[in-house]
């Protein structure tokens, strides 16, 4: 665990049912839930079950595990909600505009195609 993360960041507090939340998948390395204030319809986030606060913290198996939950989630977000893009994104630190300091991932359907009606 590196030294500077903090326990009580409220995704280490889902991670320990300390706080509910709307879970759609989960393994014993990672966990994928919905993101509270979405961005678009099915916007996702999956986080490694590792006290990690940036991409920079994590050790590259936990990472892999991490990616493979994410390609699990994209590939049900493309089969239940009829989307094709989907935007993965990943910020570092507060100056990035991080604001829960567990490092995480969010799968963001593009639904811009469905509203030009194509
Ligand atoms: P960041 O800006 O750190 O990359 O994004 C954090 C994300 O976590 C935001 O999209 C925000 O809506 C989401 N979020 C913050 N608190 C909670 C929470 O308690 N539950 C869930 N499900 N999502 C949260």
């Amino acid at each position: 665990q590196n030294s500077s993360y903090d326990d009580n960041n409220v995704f280490a507090k889902i991670l320990r049912d300390e706080l509910p939340c709307f879970k759609i998948y989960e393994d014993d390395y990672s966990l994928a839930f919905m993101d509270i204030m979405p961005q678009a319809t099915g916007h996702a986030l999956v986080i490694p079950k590792f006290a990690a606060e940036t991409l920079l913290d994590i050790p590259a198996d936990m990472l892999s595990h991490t990616m493979t939950t994410v390609q699990k989630v994209m590939s049900a977000q493309k089969s239940t909600l009829g989307v094709e893009g989907i935007i993965l994104m990943q910020l570092n630190g507060k100056e990035a505009g991080q604001t829960v300091p567990h490092l995480h991932f969010h799968l963001i359907p593009e639904h811009l195609a469905k509203l030009k009606g194509h």
